[in-house]
């Protein structure tokens, strides 16, 4: 009951990548110590985690300098040295070009890409563990097409399909949870409807470890916090939750803590596990515990405790990492509270 995690990535030691840069960090190791940089990292990663107290873990995102980067440089066809230049999420966090990975050829997955890392994760701790993948929207959203020339749709389902066998291989390799981040399912509500969940659900086709979808307002940086200062309208979910709720995805992952979204929404897709983001992962100030206790509280009128979970609002690697190790305790000592008054 109330079981703890992070959403997936932790900020990277400045021995690996350089701290000064927020998203997309260049690596700072020379190419021939990457990986054993990396495996020093991840060790770090997991180690904060179960110090913490935290009970399923991540890898941190230590290898990988972007989250979609994760999964789509491990494919053909994908261009992420020679960048293109486009309006993301619809221009809602900032309407300036931001640089995308292009689309350069022909797109296929000609071998595993985070298997490996997880096989190496798992000798390093008994937890179960939970690995993030980029959703189809979201990639879709971050890439500029310089190939097919498909409609987005059609797009997003090839990459469905790569995913689907990279979730599959992952769940044979042991992960707990298989989770696709798309913070697009908070931005293009029509195209959620119309395809968004058709391609989340070819994602999950057979995956036989728990699957979840990460939906959020976008990384605590400057951009997107200042959106949410100014928003007023936080009615996103409950026009996605009401289709998730179809939808054979058994874990739904909320920003709550540093958005203005009103809890009960979650009541739309009662019978899922909700991972209810209760740390804001925009700010330096930890939480105490008994804030975050309150933050939890406040989702039991709307869901069973037994599928509740309780996480961070979004990736922490924007965050200093004292504060991230910081807000890794006070969501476990947190949920501790709650849990004690429930017993
Ligand atoms: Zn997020």
């Amino acid at each position: 009951m109330l079981k703890t995690l992070i959403t997936g990535s932790l900020p990277k030691p400045p021995w690996l990548s350089d701290p000064t840069v927020q998203l997309f960090a260049p690596w700072v190791v020379p190419a021939e110590r990457l990986c054993e940089a990396q495996d020093d990292a991840v060790r770090l990663a997991i180690e904060d985690q179960e110090a913490a107290g935290l009970d399923i873990v991540t890898d941190g995102e230590q290898r990988r300098r972007h989250y979609i980067w994760g999964f789509v440089s491990g494919l053909t066809g994908i261009d992420t040295e020679h960048l293109g230049k486009k309006v993301t999420r619809g221009g809602r966090y900032t309407n300036r070009l931001t640089p995308v990975a292009r689309i350069v050829g022909d797109i296929a997955r000609q071998k595993q890409i985070l298997v490996e890392g997880l096989q190496y994760a798992k000798t390093l701790t008994t937890r179960p563990i939970k690995v993030t993948l980029p959703g189809p929207m979201t990639i879709v959203d971050s890439l500029q097409d310089d190939f097919y020339g498909q409609s987005e749709s059609a797009l997003a389902m090839r990459f469905a399909t790569m995913l689907n066998a990279e979730a599959r291989d992952l769940a044979a390799a042991g992960a707990a949870v298989i989770q696709f981040d798309e913070p697009c399912f908070n931005i293009y509500l029509d195209k959620v409807a119309e395809w968004g969940i058709t391609t989340l659900n070819r994602c999950i086709e057979g995956v036989t470890a728990t699957t979840a979808v990460h939906i959020c307002y976008g990384y605590g940086v400057p951009a997107a916090m200042t959106w949410k200062s100014q928003n007023k309208d936080w009615g996103q979910y409950a026009t996605t939750l009401p289709l998730l709720a179809k939808s054979p995805v058994k874990q739904v992952s909320i920003e709550c803590a540093g958005s203005g979204v009103d809890v009960s929404v979650v009541e739309a897709i009662r019978g899922k596990d909700v991972l209810l983001g209760v740390i804001d992962v925009g700010s330096n100030e930890v939480e105490s515990p008994d804030l975050v206790a309150q933050r939890i509280r406040k989702a039991l009128p709307h869901v069973d405790p037994e599928h509740l979970y309780a996480t961070t609002d979004c990736g922490l690697v924007p965050r200093p990492r004292d504060v991230a190790r910081g807000k890794m305790q006070a969501l476990a000592k947190g949920a501790a509270i709650v849990r004690e008054g429930l017993r």
